[in-house]
């Protein structure tokens, strides 16, 4: 700017230069309303998808796709320049990332976070519900393509894939190598051999666990969580009863990561005046040596 206010000294030369700083950078709800406007979907009055935190008026310096808006993902994007963090999942430890009670509670651990968040003049926005109802889902269709599974999935019932038969404990072998999970658990039994797959990723409920493990044409279910008096203890039961079920939780964050990779690289195909990146969500979980 001031390399052509020297240049061309004249009034109308810094007024230029401004506008077209600010055609440069769309607003965070400018980017909200051209996602909105893609999604290929109708937006839901009542959703999940809104901003969690910052002011929707701030110029968009860059945007980071991401699973969680975790403090160690804000303090990444921040330092890569990207102030529009897209989160699939909250922020404030809930599905409404309601803030009243950890205010009224003065916790010391949202208070540094919203301040991390103020301090980088960041914009957190929830990317959930419009993600899944898009056909196809992307976060399946990104964990799908991550899984190199597209030839074994079913046309009609996309979370369903038939694939070669192996044995749960190579199948879930198979899955932590693929994309690098560190702690993944199992239930059933080991040397059961398989074909048929359903994938539901996130929390989805044990009721959508239960429905698919109930189904004939699925003999292992891959989710994210569930608390373990749920569908973790169903699995067991049915194993323990010689039915052929098994369970593969494989953490929510490594449920849906590759989904987010994807909304990113969706995003690319219709915000050109934006740099645009995936930032990976860290697996909070570890085993001891
Ligand atoms: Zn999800």
């Amino acid at each position: 700017m001031t390399y052509l206010w020297l240049m061309c000294p004249r009034p109308f030369a810094l007024i230029f230069v401004s506008l077209a700083t600010s055609y440069a950078q769309p607003t965070a709800h400018e980017v909200i309303e051209r996602i909105k406007a893609e999604v290929g979907v109708p937006w839901r009055t009542q959703t999940v998808d809104t901003i969690k935190a910052g002011d929707p008026e701030t110029p968009v310096t860059g945007i980071a796709t991401t699973m969680m808006a975790t403090f160690d993902v804000l303090k990444r994007a921040a330092a890569a320049g990207h102030n529009l963090v897209i989160t699939h999942e909250p922020t404030f430890y809930s599905h409404l990332d309601g803030i009243e009670v950890l205010q009224k509670e003065n916790d010391a651990v949202w208070a540094d976070k919203e301040k991390f968040i103020r301090e980088h003049k960041m914009v957190v926005f929830r990317f959930h519900d419009h993600w899944h109802m898009r056909r196809p889902d992307g976060i399946l269709q990104g964990m799908t393509s991550a899984l190199g599974w597209q030839k074994f999935q079913n046309a009609e019932r996309p979370a369903l894939y038939t694939l070669p038969e192996m044995t749960v404990e190579s199948l879930a072998g198979q899955i932590r190598k693929k994309l690098d999970i560190k702690v993944l658990r199992v239930v059933g039994a080991r040397d059961l051999k398989v074909t048929k797959i359903a994938m539901v990723p996130g929390a989805s409920g044990t009721l959508a666990h239960r429905r698919m493990l109930q189904r004939d044409d699925v003999e292992v279910v891959i989710i994210g969580e569930v608390p373990e008096w749920e569908t973790i203890e169903y699995v067991n039961d049915a194993a323990a009863q010689g039915k052929r079920k098994a369970l593969i939780l494989m953490g929510h964050v490594p449920s849906e990561q590759a989904g987010m990779d994807n909304c990113a690289t969706w995003l690319k195909t219709f915000i050109k005046d934006v740099k645009i990146g995936f930032v990976p969500t860290a697996e909070p979980f570890w085993m001891p040596r």
